[in-house]
């Protein structure tokens, strides 16, 4: 928070997506806690425009350098400060303009700026799993260096962060996260085999950006969670357990030692986690949507189909082992997820490069920040390789 005044100075980065977009209405609700200091974009301008004629951030950044004229124009009658290209992301990560960033940058694009915000002291709330996925083990011990808060605004991590509200140093002997299955719950091979783009677009419970809708359907999302999930609450791989519970009303659960369990439940709607974030420790009123249990006649669980959806199954081998396997295997699933979006390759072959990659790339059990960056770089040209982008 500024000395001077109690509103929160927010920096939304990757403001024009479905988390930037909802946690700028979050804020845009509550001028009494919270300024939009900064917005940032790769290359949605449009929405970034709109957003800064709405907000008068004080800095817009925009990824996509070519970019850069159109904003400025747009802009012109403002005094909002323009930036553009990836290093400008993270120099204004780095900036003392705000007190919070808000990391919704979707991918490995995300981790940069986020750790250049955690070295400059800034409380992160946190929506790009995949910086965590990449580097969670330097990612946390950092944010622990500077004694900076990194809350989550993923719904299942949220959930189970509001959970241990109030817990103190009670030992967790597992978490139980929730998954809704995504659309191709209880569908097999012979099916996935034919599956279309615009059919693994279509979330039953959320609506997201392309590449998490795709990791939902492929269930890779909750693999990725799981190794969320390790790094915010310091696990073992073996207290993480997935669920499926396609309803999506318990958020997810965390078991105590005590074979006590605790569950956070609502409507599935981002903008509960997102405010959460923001607000922390305080709760906000606000008119969203309740959870009335009537129109829910049962609440269900079965196991993940781990055959089936075996990209699960990759995610929990990179856990398990560590290192620079999720890294590598993120990586993969970034460029498999956005062939796949361009109907480069079908539904399945996904597992395929990721498996490919993850048995190609050398495996380092402890490596360094650059190493992980290279690490990154060698997976991607290998899965591309694999693809023939
Ligand atoms: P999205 O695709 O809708 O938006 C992504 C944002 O990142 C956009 O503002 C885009 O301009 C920006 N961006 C993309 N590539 C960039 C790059 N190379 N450089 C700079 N900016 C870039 O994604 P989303 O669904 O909002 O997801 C954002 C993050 O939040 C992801 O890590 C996702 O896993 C996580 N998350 C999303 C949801 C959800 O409901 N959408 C829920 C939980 C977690
Ligand atoms: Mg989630």
């Amino acid at each position: 928070m500024s000395a001077t005044s109690l509103v929160k100075r927010i920096a939304v980065f990757g403001s024009t997506g479905s988390i930037g977009i909802q946690a700028v209405e979050v804020i845009a609700a509550n001028p009494d806690k919270f300024s939009v200091e900064v917005l940032t974009c790769n290359s949605n301008t449009d929405i970034l425009i709109q957003q800064s004629i709405k907000l008068n951030p004080n800095v817009v950044v925009v990824g996509d350098e070519s970019r850069y004229a159109e904003v400025k124009d747009a802009l012109s009658g403002t005094d909002v400060k323009i930036f553009a290209g990836e290093k400008a992301l993270a120099e204004v990560a780095a900036m003392d303009i705000y007190d919070v960033m808000l990391a919704g940058i979707v991918g490995y694009a995300g981790l940069k700026p986020t750790l250049t915000a955690i070295e400059a002291g800034k409380a992160i709330a946190l929506a790009n799993k995949e910086t965590l996925v990449v580097a969670g083990d330097i990612i946390m011990q950092v944010a622990k260096e500077k004694g900076v808060p990194v809350i989550p605004v993923d719904s299942e991590h949220s959930a189970i962060f509001q959970c241990l509200v109030g817990e103190g140093n009670n030992n967790i002997e597992k978490i139980i996260l929730t998954a809704s299955g995504g659309p191709f719950l209880g569908r097999k091979t012979n099916y996935l085999v034919n599956v279309k783009r615009e059919h693994a677009l279509q979330h039953p419970n959320w609506t997201m950006g392309a590449k998490i809708s795709i990791d939902s359907a492929t269930l890779m999302n909750k693999g990725l969670e799981m190794i969320e999930a390790k790094w915010l609450f310091d696990l073992q791989p073996d207290q993480i357990q997935v669920l499926i519970h396609p309803q999506s009303i318990i958020h997810s659960m965390v078991q105590f030692e005590d074979g006590s369990i605790k569950a956070q439940m609502g409507v599935p709607d981002m903008r509960l986690p997102i405010q959460y974030a923001l607000a922390f420790p305080k709760r906000i009123k606000n008119h969203y949507p309740r959870c009335d249990f009537k129109k829910y006649s049962s609440l269900t669980f079965e196991e993940p189909d781990y055959r089936t959806f075996h990209n699960l199954t990759l995610a929990i081998e990179a856990m398990n082992r560590g290192g620079n396997l999720p890294c590598i295997m993120n990586a993969a699933n970034e460029i498999a997820v956005y062939a796949f979006l361009r109907n480069k390759i079908g539904f399945l072959d996904m597992t395929d490069v990721i498996e490919k990659t993850m048995e190609k790339v050398s495996f380092l059990q402890k490596p360094t920040l650059e190493e992980y960056y290279e690490s990154d770089g060698e997976a991607r040209s290998h899965a591309a390789d694999i693809i023939k982008l």
